[in-house]
């Protein structure tokens, strides 16, 4: 298998590439390290699947703590405007990921505020964004959020599927 998936009540079938994957799990909060993040890029399947099929590399400008993080926009702007080049707009952007201290990773108070934000101001053209969130031991959790509700949901990570870091 080289994608993770999740089936989100009423919306669909979300897949997560092993590509995307591999870039968030390298950034595990292990010891004091503080949290990261950045955007994503996918697309919707001619089958109706939507793919979140790439991860933003941390901006060394990001601002963060042990338990906040402050994304530079500019940076997430330049890596979903290159993608959205590169594939004549076949890739765009579809949400953000971060990391949390935690085992058993969820979405906090403020990150369903940041993605209320994001829905409110940024100019989204799908109506809703997907939240990946690491936890400290590579677990992973999906989130999907548009207007009016939110659905969050564990996502199984086989363990042929981990980096050899592991
Ligand atoms: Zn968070």
């Amino acid at each position: 298998m080289n994608f993770l998936e999740a089936e989100v009540p009423n919306f669909g079938k979300v897949i997560i590439t092993h590509t995307c994957f591999e870039t968030i799990s390298r950034y595990r909060q292990l010891e004091n390290m503080p949290e990261t993040g950045g955007s994503l890029v996918g697309y919707l399947r001619s089958d109706d699947v939507w793919v979140i099929a790439k991860a933003m590399e941390p901006s060394p400008k990001n601002k963060a703590g042990r338990y906040w993080l402050q994304s530079c926009l500019g940076a997430a702007q330049r890596f979903v405007d290159m993608f959205f080049k590169q594939t004549d707009g076949a890739l765009n952007y579809i949400g953000e990921w971060h990391t949390h201290p935690e085992e058993d990773p969820n979405p906090s108070p403020k990150d369903f505020k940041m993605m209320d934000d994001i829905l409110i101001n940024g100019k989204i053209a799908t109506g809703f964004v997907f939240g990946l969130i690491l936890g400290d031991t590579g677990k992973l959790c999906l989130w999907h959020q548009d207007r009016s509700s939110h659905w969050v949901t564990p996502i199984k990570v086989p363990p042929l599927f981990l980096p050899a870091s592991f």
